[in-house]
C-alpha cells in the first residue's frame, strides 16, 4: 500500500470513529434527529452545508431533497461528476447535523448560536482529520461559519478566499444556498457570480485530485 493510500485509509477510519460519536449526539434538546452526515470519504475537499431539512434524516444523507438536486446539478456542471461520484469523492459536513424543526413563520428554523457552537467541535475534528485544501461552504450560514463573514453574498460568491479554518490553511469558494425559496442565484448579479464560483471549483486542483482517486 502506498503512503498516500495508507493515509487515506487511516483518515477514513478516523472519520468512521467520529461518526459513531456523532450519531449518538444529543447535545441540542430542540434538534430533531437522526444526525445526518455523508460517508467517511478521505477527501481533500470539504463541503459545509447548513442543516438538514425534514427529509434528509429519512434518506440518511445530506442534500437528499430538492435543494440537493440543484446543488448536484451545479457541481456536475462544474466538475463533470454526477451526484453519486461527488458523494463518493467529496466529504459532506454541515454547520448543524440535525433538523432544527419548522420556524413559526414557515420554512425551517435556523439553528441557534448555541446549537451551532454545540456542533462546531465535529467540524473541527473533521477538518483536523481531513486536512482539506478546499472548503466549499454552501449558504450564508455556512459561509459565516467558515469565513466569519456575515455580510452580503455578493462580497463572497465568485471569488476564492484564503483562510485558516480550524488551524488548516485552505482555499474557500462559497456557494449560495440552492434552496428553491431563494431567488439570489436566479437573478443578476447572482447568476454571474454563481457561474464564476462553479468555474473556480471546476478548475481547483483539489477537486481534480478528489475526483481522480
Ligand atoms: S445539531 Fe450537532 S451538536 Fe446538536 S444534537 Fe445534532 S449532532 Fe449534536
Amino acid at each position: 500500500m502506498s503512503r498516500s493510500s495508507a493515509g487515506a485509509t487511516r483518515r477514513a477510519q478516523q472519520l468512521r470513529a467520529l461518526h459513531v460519536t456523532l450519531d449518538a449526539c444529543t447535545r441540542c434538546p430542540l434538534m430533531i434527529g437522526p444526525v445526518v452526515h455523508g460517508p467517511a470519504v478521505a477527501s481533500p475537499v470539504l463541503l459545509v452545508g447548513q442543516a438538514p431539512g425534514p427529509r434528509e434524516g429519512g434518506f440518511g444523507r445530506p442534500f437528499a431533497w430538492t435543494a440537493g438536486r440543484t446543488l448536484f446539478r451545479w457541481l456536475e456542471s462544474a466538475t463533470g461528476a454526477d451526484e453519486a461520484r461527488v458523494r463518493e469523492r467529496i466529504y459532506f459536513a454541515a454547520v448543524a447535523r440535525c433538523f432544527p424543526g419548522k420556524a413559526k413563520g414557515g420554512g425551517d428554523r435556523k439553528p441557534s448560536p448555541e446549537e451551532i457552537a454545540n456542533c462546531r467541535p465535529y467540524l473541527a475534528q473533521e477538518t483536523s482529520i481531513l486536512q482539506p485544501r478546499l472548503v466549499i461552504p454552501v449558504g450564508t450560514m455556512a459561509i459565516a461559519e467558515v469565513l466569519g463573514h456575515s455580510g452580503r453574498l455578493v462580497e463572497i460568491v465568485g471569488a476564492t478566499r484564503r483562510t485558516s479554518y480550524h488551524g488548516v490553511d485552505v482555499d474557500v469558494i462559497g456557494l449560495p444556498h440552492p434552496s428553491g425559496a431563494s431567488t439570489w442565484h436566479r437573478t443578476e448579479p447572482g447568476i454571474g457570480l454563481l457561474a464564476s464560483a462553479l468555474e473556480l471549483i471546476g478548475a481547483h486542483p483539489a477537486v481534480a485530485d478528489a475526483l481522480a482517486r
